[in-house]
This record gives C-alpha cells, sequence and structure tokens, in this order.
C-alpha cells in the first residue's frame, strides 16, 4: 500500500534525511520533537510537527505512547524511527504494527533476533556467516568462562548479550583479571540495558571494521551494496567511515557480498541492514547486525546512487528492490567525518548556540545537518552534529577535495571535531589506508 504521511521519530540530521526522501517522493511528514527541540530545521520543514515530552529522551524519542498518539492525531500512516532511539526496539516496531500503521523497519521479529548478539552470531552462524572464535551462547558460571577462554586463548574479550554503543565490554588480557572485569562488564551491562548476559570472544589484535550494506524485500529477495570501512574509531565510536574499504578487491567484494545477500534472502530479511565484520589477514569474522539505517549510509549512497531512505519506504510500501545485483555498479570513493560539538582534542562536549554556520559546497559535497545561524545545539542528546560526505572518482581524489571542504565549513560559537579530520586526513596512514580500530587511540595518545 502506498504510503502518504510518515510520521519521522527521531531529531537532528536523520530527521532531516528522511523528511528530504520524503518529499521527493510526494509523501508528507510528520516531526515529533521534545521542548527542546521545538527550534529545530526538520521540524521547520515538516508538514506536521507534533511536542511529545520534555527534554529527556526518555520522556519523548522513547515515549511510545505519545508518538503512537502523535501518529494517530496526525492521521499519519507509516512510521520511519531513523536510528538510535526506537530503531531497534522490536516491542515498539510490534505496537506501531498493531495499530495499522506501516514500521519502515524490518520485521519485529528480525529486529528482536539481531538486538541480542548471543542470538544473533547463532543465527549468523547458522546462516553460513564465518564467526569469531568465542563461547558457545551466554556463559554465567566463571569456572566455565575461565575453561573458554584458555581454550580460544587469551586475550579474549567479554561482551554483554544486549550490548550496543560499546558498552558493556571489557578486554581480559590474562586469567588473573578474568573474574573482576567480567563483574564490572557486567554491572555496566546490567545499568545500560538492564541485562547482564556475556558471551566471551578471542580479543582480534589488529582488526579492520568492515560492514556489508545488505537490502532485502521480505519475501526472499535480497541485495548487497557493497562495504562501508569503519576502522576510525575512538572507544569503539566510529569518527569517519570510507567505502569501498581500500583493502577489499572487487574479487572479495562480490564473494562476501555473495554471502550476506544469500544469508539474508534466507532468512526472509526485509529492508535496510547492516552485517558487521572485523576483518585480519584477509579473513571476515561477524559480530554483530544492526536491523536499521546506519549513520554512515551516505557514502553507500555515494558510490552505488541509490537512495537508501528511498528504498527503505519503497519496501515498507511493499514494492520490490529498485535495483538487482546485477545493475548495481560500485563506482568511485566516499569518505564520511562525523562532526561532533565537541573538543576536537579532549572530546569534552560542547553544546551551545551556533553564530555563523557555512556549509561547504561544490561538485560531489554533501552535507548531512540540521544546523542554522542561531540555532542553539541543547545539551540533552548526541553531540553529533553534521555529516561531511565527499564523493571522488578515486580515492586519492576524494581525499584532496575532503581537504577542501573541510577548509571551508565553518561551525562558529562552539567546538567541533572539524579540526580533528582536518588533521587525520594528512596523516600518511590515512592517505595510504593503512589503519585498523586500534589506529586512532594510538595516534590521540601519542599527540597528547
Ligand atoms: P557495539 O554494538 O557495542 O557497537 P560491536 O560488537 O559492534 O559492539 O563492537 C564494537 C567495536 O568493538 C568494533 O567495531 C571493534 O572496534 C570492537 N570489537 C568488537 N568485538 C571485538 C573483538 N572480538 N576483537 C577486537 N575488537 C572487537
Amino acid at each position: 500500500m502506498g504510503i502518504s504521511r510518515i510520521l519521522i521519530a527521531n531529531r537532528g540530521e536523520i530527521a532531516l534525511r528522511i523528511h528530504r526522501a520524503a518529499h521527493e517522493m510526494g509523501i508528507e511528514t510528520v516531526a515529533v520533537h521534545s521542548t527542546a527541540d521545538a527550534d529545530a530545521m526538520h521540524v521547520r520543514l515538516a508538514d506536521h510537527a507534533v511536542c511529545i515530552g520534555p527534554p529527556s529522551a526518555t520522556d519523548s524519542y522513547l515515549n511510545t505512547a505519545a508518538i503512537i498518539s502523535a501518529a494517530e492525531i496526525t492521521g499519519a500512516d507509516a512510521i520511519h524511527p531513523g536510528y538510535g532511539f526506537l530503531s531497534e526496539n522490536a516491542q515498539f516496531a510490534e505496537i506501531v504494527e498493531a495499530h495499522g500503521i506501516t514500521w519502515i523497519g524490518p520485521k519485529p521479529e528480525h529486529i528482536r533476533t539481531m538486538g541480542d548478539k548471543v542470538e544473533a552470531k547463532r543465527t549468523a552462524g547458522a546462516l553460513g556467516l564465518p564467526l569469531v572464535p568465542g563461547s558457545d551462547g551466554a556463559v554465567s558460571d566463571f569456572d566455565e568462562m575461565r575453561r573458554v577462554a584458555a581454550e580460544i586463548g587469551y586475550p579474549v574479550l567479554a561482551k554483554a548479550a544486549a550490548g550496543g554503543g560499546g558498552r558493556g565490554m571489557k578486554v581480559i588480557p590474562s586469567e588473573g583479571e578474568l573474574e573482576a572485569l567480567v563483574k564490572q562488564a557486567m554491572s555496566e551491562a546490567k545499568a545500560a540495558f538492564g541485562d547482564d548476559r556475556m558471551y566471551l570472544e578471542k580479543y582480534l589484535g589488529n582488526p579492520r571494521h568492515i560492514e556489508f550494506q545488505i537490502f532485502g524485500d521480505g519475501n526472499g529477495n535480497a541485495i548487497h551494496l557493497g562495504e562501508r570501512d569503519c576502522s576510525l574509531q575512538r572507544r569503539h565510536q566510529k569518527v569517519l567511515e570510507e567505502a569501498p574499504s581500500p583493502v577489499i578487491t572487487p574479487e572479495e567484494r562480490d564473494r562476501m557480498g555473495g554471502i550476506v545477500a544469500k544469508a539474508m534472502a534466507d532468512m526472509g530479511y526485509r529492508g535496510a541492514g547492516t552485517i558487521e565484520f572485523l576483518w585480519e589477514d584477509g579473513h571476515f569474522y561477524f559480530i554483530e547486525m544492526n536491523t536499521r539505517l546506519q549513520v554512515e549510509h551516505p557514502v553507500t549512497e555515494a558510490i552505488t546512487g541509490v537512495d537508501l531512505v528511498r528504498e527503505q519506504i519503497r519496501i515498507a510500501e511493499g514494492k520490490p528492490l529498485s535495483v538487482t545485483q546485477d545493475e548495481l555498479r560500485f563506482t568511485g570513493h566516499a569518505i564520511e567525518c562525523r562532526i561532533n560539538a565537541e573538543d576536537p582534542f579532549n572530546f569534552t562536549p560542547s553544546p551551545g548556540k551556533i553564530t555563523a554556520y557555512h556549509p561547504a559546497g561544490g561538485m560531489h559535497v554533501r552535507v548531512d545537518s540540521g544546523l542554522y545561524a542561531g540555532y542553539s545545539i541543547p545539551p540533552y542528546y548526541d553531540s553529533m552534529i553534521a555529516k561531511l560526505i565527499v564523493y571522488g572518482r578515486t580515492r586519492e581524489g576524494c581525499i584532496m577535495r575532503l581537504k577542501r571542504a573541510l577548509e571551508e565549513m565553518v561551525v562558529e560559537g562552539v567546538k567541533t571535531s572539524i579540526p580533528l579530520h582536518a588533521e587525520l586526513i594528512r596523516q600518511p596512514d590515512i592517505l595510504s589506508g593503512d589503519y585498523s580500530i586500534k589506529w586512532l587511540e594510538e595516534y590521540l595518545a601519542k599527540r597528547s
């Protein structure tokens, strides 16, 4: 069925991103916002706006009852959750569908399975994806953990089954520290997710983070849209992403992409998803699947020409995938810089009023951001305020253009990570593409 009015259950740049795709399809939008976001760009641009609560996300962007009421009041016939907030909440997806509203996302049962990392790993293994060696499911007994860890070999990584955002994870260097560190990870997981089940994994020494974008139609057809390299991380959080990965050959992309697409087809997966792997010495190891649109999706859009939000909406309408695997071409290179309102080198948050704003422009430069001069960045939410996405026919050309775009970008009134990005893209290892998930933290440690 066709969608005529989408409620956007999110804020910031992604809310604007969804609004843009909807309007380009002739679909109306409903913005829901907290009192702190009344002046946000997407709220101004949306066809309808409903205030759903006070600043605290628990009372607004996570407030299921208020969001469903807003959809009913405005006659929205679909909900797009963006990323974060309720995007991977299977129960919310079920509630949306129970109200006869179209959920622009995967089937709730798939969100649930992949949201539990232990279940996700089991499912991925059964679908034929290569796994990081580790415990067979969750382990709660310390003797059992010591036995499994000895078998895998130290260092091992204790991970929370309910984990996300890098929380509830601890590296265990040797047996002597196991119990104390696992207990720490458990209490972190309990506090963050209300679930302290843990599992163990081989801690890979120097891997890259490489993820595949996939899309399914929910009826057994699925495609992959190539990989993104997200190895530049700080505290397990991505800072800069690129597509394609500098280390993956076209043959390897086709081979691994084929495996993930087949897995998704076999699962009957619907909508957008990302299969995340660590990659070391030419081998892929599945770590998790995200059942939503990712922050870094524009680099994939840049090299494939496919609008991923439009594709999500089409799939939710019951339409087939707009491209076949054979039609998809990967052309050129794209890099995204996440721009946060924070000190570029010590990372303390820097909310406040934007006194001057000039986004970069020119050929193959895209800025996804809700910023404008006079806007006040509220202190209550994620510090990411803009994404700069640059495309070039070659990686080298892309980096040259990125340097130029970063020089042009003006955000005054708050501190931003622009100076960090400007410095990073001048480093020889980044220029040559020779970096792992450890690189950025080591660089920052040396720098200070
Ligand atoms: P989250 O859902 O909390 O983001 P992930 O499983 O996606 O957790 O892992 C986040 C990051 O943690 C990865 O990108 C990688 O940097 C690191 N990581 C995860 N598993 C391992 C592992 N087995 N060995 C080394 N690093 C890992």
